[in-house]
């Protein structure tokens, strides 16, 4: 029976030459032996997993060999076997988490007089050696004052900065980088050959990005996946035992905020949060993933090898979200990601800011022309039938072209045809309880933002939220909340206003209702609320003559038809 050995014990290097991504270690070492100029103490420091403890060995076998000391351990006399099997007397491995106390290095200085039992040099190799006690430091510390000529020491740590300033100094310091992803893909392809495993270039990729620069964790997990799955490795089964987010969803994502899709964008942040997403990881994979179609952008597809070749993603699928938008979009989302990015660590409910940006995202692209060009015409035509909504916007000549600008439309404001004095006012105390709900509660502000009407009837303000965004309302509704934003209301308003919170009927309802005629009536009788975008900021602090502009007009009517229309309760 064939004993089984883990692709990393049966990999491991036994030559200098075979450590990835340390050259410049492992060539002063080997000159280091060439001309006869060992040093009494070495201090190997890096991360984990990327060769310390195995250089360590092979320094020690090139010392130790029969042929030695040589670059090039011979791996076949009996010294190179016994220290590769761990039971060689010379080369003493200790681990210094668990012989952290003076005792162990006390034992280990009264033996270290004497001579080597068989090699040329008495080897301790003591890993993790910044976990040691300050007592077991000063009895090294003696030892390395005075180090017996035989005697050679090999500290590893992942911690050199909690090693003692008077250890360090008196070692030979090199620090192993971490190993870059073609390192690692180059080491994995060269196994996988050889191994003859059924695993594509993806998994590689996939692997050695998974494993950080840690070349004992990758070959860790290509024994995982490759004993998971018997036949084939794909690169699904690699990102199921990974834990990675299928490449399909950054896709999926992408592309409904490419085409303005904000449903199908809230329902896939939607299935995140109920698999338990880290989110501040899927935005950072996102934005690598948004900046790999830019590249392609950029770049084209003939040059854009490289990107594939690295990111282990399917060229077809990025090509296709390319294809579809111009690089200006794609820059915006990413720049609207590096916000989200920096902010989201931050918040409870990380979810909700990336819920924002696709809202914001995907509403501003309802309101491109290009889309919406062929509603725009049905609109006009409407419009120019429905006098009521003339008078009550206060404009009768309306043209396409006004429409053709990219809008930076608004929501949130009520423009009321009955209370036309009022809503002016109303809109500039609005803004100012926007402002100081910003300052004070950064949160508060996004639950706010969120909402698509605002109006003020009596002494109630009325927020309403789209269905989608529920939590924004209970959020905002939970009585901590409503005391804040109650009080910055009386400050500004000089009088006691009660925030309700509301959830505003489905859309396409209320178009259907509108088709059939029953919202006409209801314009007619009331008031109208017009839903706005979410630059309401910018808009009512810019407000007066421009923002009677047909072009904002018609966009409230296009915001009108499309949206929400709301009746005045009659007492
Ligand atoms: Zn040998």
């Amino acid at each position: 029976m064939i004993k089984y050995q883990s692709i990393y014990r049966k990999w491991r290097p036994q030559f200098f030459e075979d450590i990835v991504g340390q050259k410049h270690i492992t060539q002063t070492l080997k000159n280091a032996i060439k001309l006869n100029r060992i040093s009494h103490a070495y201090l190997f420091s890096g991360p984990r997993g990327v060769g310390k403890t195995t250089t360590a060995r092979i320094l020690a076998k090139a010392l130790n060999c029969q042929k030695g000391p040589t670059e090039y351990p011979c791996n076949q006399c009996a010294q190179c076997i016994r220290i590769n099997q761990g039971q060689s007397m010379d080369v003493l491995e200790i681990d210094g988490a668990s012989n952290r106390g003076i005792d162990e290095i006390r034992e280990l200085r009264s033996k270290i007089g004497f001579a080597p039992a068989e090699g040329k040099y008495k080897i301790y190799i003591i890993d993790e050696v910044h976990m040691l006690t300050n007592e077991a430091f000063n009895a090294l510390l003696k030892t390395l004052e005075e180090p017996p000529s035989q005697v050679l020491f090999i500290f590893a740590t992942t911690a050199p900065q909690k090693v003692p300033k008077t250890i360090l100094s008196r070692c030979q310091c090199f620090y192993f980088r971490r190993l870059s992803r073609e390192e690692m893909v180059d080491k994995l392809t060269k196994i996988a050959t050889e191994e003859k495993l059924n695993i594509d270039l993806t998994s590689l990729q996939l692997i050695a990005e998974s494993a950080t620069g840690s070349m004992r964790d990758a070959e860790s997990i290509l024994d995982q996946v490759v004993t998971y799955s018997e036949k084939q490795v794909t690169s699904e089964v690699v990102r199921e035992i990974l834990g990675l987010i299928p490449q399909e969803i950054f896709w999926q994502l992408l592309k409904a905020i490419i085409i303005g899709d904000t449903k199908t964008g809230l329902e896939i942040i939607n299935q995140l949060v109920k698999e338990g997403v880290d989110f501040h990881k899927f935005v950072q994979d996102l934005i690598v993933y948004t900046h790999h179609v830019s590249l392609l952008k950029i770049l084209g597809k003939d040059n854009s090898a490289a990107i594939f070749y690295r990111s282990g993603e399917e060229p077809e699928k990025l090509s296709e979200l390319s294809n579809s938008t111009n690089i200006k979009t794609i820059l915006d989302i990413i720049e609207e990601l590096k916000l989200v990015e920096e902010k989201i660590r931050y918040y409870y409910y990380p979810w909700v800011l990336l819920e924002l940006m696709v809202v914001k995202l995907t509403q501003s692209k309802e309101q491109s022309y290009q889309k919406e060009s062929k509603i725009v015409n049905e609109l006009v035509s409407d419009i120019q039938k429905t006098s009521l909504v003339e008078q009550s916007i206060g404009i009768g000549e309306i043209r396409e072209d006004h429409l053709s600008k990219n809008s930076k439309n608004s929501k949130n404001k009520v423009l009321s045809r009955n209370k036309e004095p009022k809503q002016d006012q109303f809109e500039q105390l609005w803004s100012k309880v926007l402002a100081r709900v910003k300052k004070e509660r950064i949160s508060l502000y996004t639950f706010l933002m969120a909402s698509n009407s605002v109006l003020i009837e009596d002494d109630q303000l009325m927020v309403g939220f789209p269905p989608d965004c529920l939590f924004h309302k209970e959020s905002l509704e939970k009585r901590v909340n409503r005391d804040i934003v109650e009080a910055i209301l009386k400050d500004e308003a000089n009088c006691e206003i009660k925030l309700k919170c509301f959830i505003v009927e489905d859309k396409t309802k209320k178009d259907e209702d509108f088709k059939s005629g029953k919202k006409k009536d209801k314009i007619e009788d009331n008031k109208v609320i017009i839903q706005l975008g979410a630059e309401q900021e910018n808009q009512i602090s810019n407000k007066g003559e421009s923002n009677l502009s047909s072009k904002n007009i018609l966009e409230k009517a296009l915001d009108l038809f499309g949206g929400t229309i709301f009746e005045e309760k009659k007492e």
